[in-house]
């Protein structure tokens, strides 16, 4: 079962997603970190961005593993690597082939389907898991979000901005997995909350659905 938590880059998906997985005992999902990984291989092993069936056939044999905060791609810690500019925006490129989704998307079933689980992403409400009992859609301002970004990072604010506005246009536009809420999600904005607030805002919510 997985609380379905989606948003565009910066709502505060991950740090909401992980305080809510900690208050209820749930396992945290970190779907983008799966499409991040995809990418990081494609760029190490030379598949052009661009290659639909190179890339389905790279995502179809990767090894992906998250455990707690690590991640792990072919038995080797990228949590790092994975958060680099390049991968991010390599990320969103490699995440329009419907190739690469399936193949993801499967492998979140798989977990959701063996465990409690709070899923954050892009399309955990609409494609991953319809039937989610709990879905939440966050947004935040922009400039908030691009804030955020550039605090976790250590970015400059614009080219922080640049990055999200591009990544968040491609991402809304794919034909497949798009970014959009659920017409059943929650949607919350951060903007100006706590990531405590919102943490206890979902908490609330899934307790009013008899959660866990
Ligand atoms: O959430 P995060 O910023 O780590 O995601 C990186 C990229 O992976 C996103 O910009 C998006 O293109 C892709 N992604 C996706 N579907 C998801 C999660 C992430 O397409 N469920």
């Amino acid at each position: 079962m997985v609380i379905a938590i989606d948003g565009p880059a910066g709502a505060g998906k991950s740090t909401v997603a992980r305080g809510v997985a900690e208050a209820l005992g749930f396992t945290y999902l970190d779907s983008g970190a799966m499409y991040r990984c995809v990418a990081l291989a494609a760029l190490e092993a030379g598949v052009g961005l661009e290659d639909a069936d190179g890339l389905g056939e790279l995502a179809e044999a990767l090894r992906i593993e998250l455990e707690g905060p690590a991640v792990r791609l072919d038995r080797r810690d990228v949590s790092a690597a994975i958060r680099e500019p390049e991968v991010s925006a390599a990320a969103s490129l490699v995440s329009v082939h419907p190739r690469v989704r399936e193949a993801m998307v499967s492998r979140q079933r798989e977990l959701i389907d063996a465990g409690d689980y709070v899923a954050e992403g892009r399309d955990i409400g609409t494609v991953v898991s319809p039937d989610s009992p709990l879905k939440v859609f966050l947004t935040a301002s922009e400039a908030e979000r691009a804030r955020r970004r550039a605090e976790q990072s250590g970015g400059d604010a614009a080219g922080v901005l640049a990055g999200i506005r591009s990544r968040d246009e491609r991402d809304s536009a794919r034909e497949h997995g798009a970014l959009r809420a659920a017409d059943d999600a929650v949607p919350i904005d951060t903007t100006g909350l706590t990531a405590a607030q919102v943490v206890d805002r979902v908490v609330e919510l899934a307790r009013e659905r008899g959660l866990p």
